[in-house]
């Protein structure tokens, strides 16, 4: 088992009106086989958490600790964070022009593993895991993610997913903007790699809509850039029915 240990996390952003301190004291553990579902409000840090945790050199750690297995994720580049085992699939995923997802697949799962895949396996891996999430076989000579819908980057995001074998994989608003079958495809090619017992994965989302495909062990509610209330999926039921007001009102 693993685990990923968030402790007392302090983040901020330089900007021209100055630095502006987002995440202020973010504790959080995740162990290997569990599923927590940060849910929050636009504009609560979620993304913010995420982005440092993949070490996005936009956000600045004033204090505080993310640790992998006891060792010190912060110090890591963001390429040792991915090799480490952290996966992050981003609300706005980036195109990569002029390299096709075959060779970005085999590039860099080959820098992940220290090796290269077996070219019989891995070309066998990727043209199944292609047909579970209902990709065009034609996507495999395309552009990573240029001209990709919504839809289909956020399906190539898990095609990654269930290819690289995170230990720990984030998923920010993987839900954003899917129609319902999008949604049941990309969420059970989280549940197949969940299903593995050997991932941790943190969910982060606005909408309930999402765990009813993938369901939560734990639910935490982010406001105003700290966990306001944790607990089970229970808590799911009563965003649902409450909303964020009730949390927002008692933090302001
Ligand atoms: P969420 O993902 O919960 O919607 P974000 O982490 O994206 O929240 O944003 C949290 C706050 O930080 C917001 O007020 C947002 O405007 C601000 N913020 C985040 N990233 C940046 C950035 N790169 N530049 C300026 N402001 C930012
Ligand atoms: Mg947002
Ligand atoms: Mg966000």
């Amino acid at each position: 088992m693993s685990t990923l240990e968030i402790k007392d996390l302090h983040v901020s952003i330089d900007t021209d009106q100055g630095n502006i301190p987002i995440l202020r004291g973010v504790t959080l553990t995740i162990n290997t086989g569990e599923t927590h579902a940060i849910m929050g409000p636009n504009g609560s840090g979620k993304s913010t958490l995420a982005s440092t945790i993949a070490g996005h050199p936009r956000y600045k750690v004033d204090s505080g600790s993310i640790t992998l297995d006891g060792e010190d994720v912060l110090s890591m580049s963001v390429d040792e964070r991915a090799r480490a085992g952290l996966f992050l699939a981003m609300q706005y995923p980036v195109e990569v022009p002029g390299v096709t997802m075959t060779n970005f697949l085999r590039t860099a799962k080959t820098a992940l593993d220290g090796e290269a895949p077996s070219l019989r396996h891995w070309t066998k891996d990727v043209k199944t895991a292609m047909s579970k999430l209902r990709i065009d076989a034609d996507f495999a000579q395309r552009n990573v993610n240029e001209g990709f819908s919504g839809g289909e980057k956020k399906r190539v995001e898990i095609l990654q997913l269930e290819l690289f074998r995170p230990k720990f994989a984030i998923l920010d608003e993987t839900d954003s903007g899917l129609d319902v079958d999008a949604l049941k495809v990309v969420s059970e090619g989280v549940n197949r790699e969940h299903s593995k017992g050997e991932m941790g994965t943190l969910l982060i989302t606005h909408y309930t809509r999402i765990l009813r495909y993938i369901k939560p062990d734990f639910v935490h509610v982010f406001i105003a850039g700290r966990i306001a209330e944790q607990g089970g999926p229970e808590l799911a039921d009563r965003l649902e029915e409450e909303g964020y007001d009730r949390f927002t009102t008692v933090e302001a």
